[in-house]
């Protein structure tokens, strides 16, 4: 039996567009990035996904997000790029994964735990160059690339990547995007003088992967345009297409009359006679509650908007003198092509980016993969 609600993922439009990711990196290799549940959609399903597609690599933020990936049996390269206290360095020394090291106490605890597991740790180093987040700012180059190099020498360490990454690739022209990338030229002098030679250097998303050839290096880290959305809003890429669909079965439809305030706080009125039909997902499954009165939905055939607040498990859609039955599907996000809005359309709707509408949907929602 179908649940109420779902979001459906198509697994072969996420290996089409890292197919599309593979042919636009001309050479380059392609790490899926499947970090946050594989951006909602299931990051193991996700991260097989990617690999049929043509990625070599995986990347996720957390250690615990690896293993996870190990654990299900996948030994492609991984790569974990945050890494505070308290995260599993040994383990993921043990397991083969690659550790972003991304703060001087990083390295020192990475190069410890290589002593103590008797076991060569892969460490990529994370510049920053300009982001101002994570990575080693241009000061502490010396102390930690010179250290990384030594423990290298020593055989505690392989070091096998360097990478950054942009803070404004999703607006073409920006000059920080030239900015970085020198200083990531910078980088990679440095980590050369000090006698590294990483397999992989890599700063592009997916922004930087489609839209600049010079940020390409070794590998690029798309993770949004894998599954099938555009890094940069209006920016069209040909062949990719929307892996997920968020859907839900109409709970129930009433009519009521002119002047009625609809749900908590009656920011909705009807200015008629009308139906009112009933969907069955709510803030606590991911559909944000800036979407009241917003948020676009497919019901019955019609894009309609929701009508007032939207609450922990359910939303109200006035769907007028149309009929719904109940169990009809109420259809939130798609890949569009059936008339129904897209995560993109989300984000415009409620002033933020598709990421965000994909990622938040929620663990009671059911993931259905075809
Ligand atoms: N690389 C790093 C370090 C990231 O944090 C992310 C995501 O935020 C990505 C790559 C993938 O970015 P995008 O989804 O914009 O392609």
């Amino acid at each position: 039996m179908p649940s109420f609600a779902e979001a459906r993922v198509d697994l072969d439009a996420i290996s089409a567009n890292v197919a599309v990711l593979v042919e636009r990196a001309a050479g380059a290799l392609v790490m899926g990035v499947v970090k946050a549940d594989g951006y909602g959609h299931g990051m193991v399903p996700a991260a097989r996904a990617a690999l049929a597609g043509g990625a070599t690599w995986l990347g996720t933020a957390f250690i615990d997000e690896a293993l996870g990936l190990r654990a299900a049996g996948i030994d492609a390269p991984l790569l974990a790029w945050i890494v505070p206290p308290g995260e599993p360095i040994a383990e993921a020394v043990e397991a083969g994964i690659d550790i972003g090291v991304g703060s001087t106490w990083t390295a020192d605890e990475v190069v410890a735990a290589a002593r103590r597991t008797g076991r060569t740790a892969r460490v990529q180093v994370k510049a920053d160059t300009g982001l101002n987040r994570g990575g080693i700012g241009e000061a502490d180059w010396p102390r930690v690339i010179e250290a990384v190099a030594r423990a290298e020498a020593d055989g505690l360490v392989t070091v096998t990547g360097l990478f950054s990454h942009f803070a404004c690739a999703d607006e073409p022209g920006h000059p920080s995007v030239a900015a970085q990338l020198a200083v990531f030229h910078e980088a990679l002098e440095f980590a050369e003088k000090a006698g590294l030679r990483p397999e992989v250097r890599h700063i592009a998303n997916s922004a930087a992967a489609l839209t600049l050839p010079e940020a390409r290096f070794d590998l690029v880290r798309p993770g949004i345009a894998a599954y099938g959305l555009s890094p940069v809003p209006g920016l069209d890429v040909p062949g990719l297409r929307p892996a997920m669909t968020l859907s839900a079965r109409v709970a129930g439809c009433k009519r009521v009359p002119a002047g009625s305030g609809v749900s908590y706080g009656y920011r909705y009125t009807t200015d008629r006679e009308t139906t009112l039909a009933l969907v069955p997902l709510g803030y606590g499954d991911g559909v944000p509650r800036a979407a009241t009165n917003t948020g676009p939905v497919l019901v019955g055939g019609r894009r309609r908007t929701i009508a007032g607040t939207v609450c922990m498990d359910q939303f109200v859609v006035d769907i007028g003198d149309d009929t719904v039955e109940p169990g009809d599907r109420a259809v939130l996000f798609g890949p569009g092509d059936g008339g129904e809005p897209t995560a993109q359309d989300w984000a415009d709707a409620l002033g933020t980016i598709s990421y965000e509408i994909v990622t938040r949907v929620g663990r009671r929602v059911p993931r259905a993969y075809t």
